[in-house]
């Protein structure tokens, strides 16, 4: 894989999915950052259900401070790990009002500081909230971007390690809202739809599958 080979795959990509954007709802780096935490092992769509009642009522670290973790847990139940997650959250606050005077920084190594924030989600906020080129692997960015063979890489990091290696800077975000949209939509987990798939020319899993069957 080269970078020309990689943009052209990625400008398929761009006319596949037209629309991939950032799907969770927020107008602040703090809101996005609660709804990335949200967001583990939750579909955006939950978390845009219950960030849409949590985010009328309590908009800063001191709202939520305020609110405590009890009544936070209860405005998130419908979503997993809701404890931890209220916990973290409520921690996380008491940080960035203590040390961030209610702020939520624009570093990775701030971010990732913060109790929940691990380096995806950092990279995440850095990129939708800051403009900051990052590029977040989540579940679908590792296993479409190794499927099609842009990387190969074992684990999430080496995954974004390589992607950035590969890609220009400018590219960065973009990639990550490609992949995964393509990842939900056509190269699922389980049963890719390679049929539906405009990458088959391309995708070292399609031909490597076409191989195994000829065999
Ligand atoms: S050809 Fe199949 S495996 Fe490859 S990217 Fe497309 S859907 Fe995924």
């Amino acid at each position: 894989m080269n970078e020309e080979r990689a943009l052209e795959i990625m400008d398929i990509l761009d006319k596949t999915h037209p629309d991939a954007h950032c799907e969770l709802n927020h107008e602040s780096p703090f809101q996005l950052l609660v709804a990335t935490i949200l967001s583990a092992q939750a579909t955006d769509r939950s978390v845009n259900r219950v960030t849409e009642r949590l985010f009328k009522k309590y908009r800063t670290p001191e709202d939520y401070l305020q609110m405590g973790q009890e009544e936070l847990e209860q405005h998130i139940k419908e979503i997993g790990l809701y404890r931890n997650k209220a916990k973290n959250i409520i921690a996380m606050c008491h940080m960035l009002v203590n040390q961030y005077g209610g702020q939520v920084p624009g570093t990775r190594e701030e971010l990732m500081r913060l109790p929940g924030v691990g380096r995806k989600t950092a990279n995440v906020v850095l990129s939708n909230a800051f403009g900051v080129p990052a590029i977040a692997v989540d579940t679908h960015v590792f296993r479409v971007s190794n499927r099609i063979g842009l990387v190969q890489a074992d684990d999430v990091l080496k995954t974004e390690q390589q992607l950035q290696k590969l890609l220009p800077e400018r590219c960065w975000s973009k990639t990550h809202h490609l992949l995964i949209f393509h990842g939900r939509r056509i190269c699922m987990a389980r049963k890719p739809k390679c049929n539906l798939c405009p990458l088959t020319g391309y995708c070292r899993y399609y031909q490597e599958s076409v191989t195994r069957r000829k065999a």
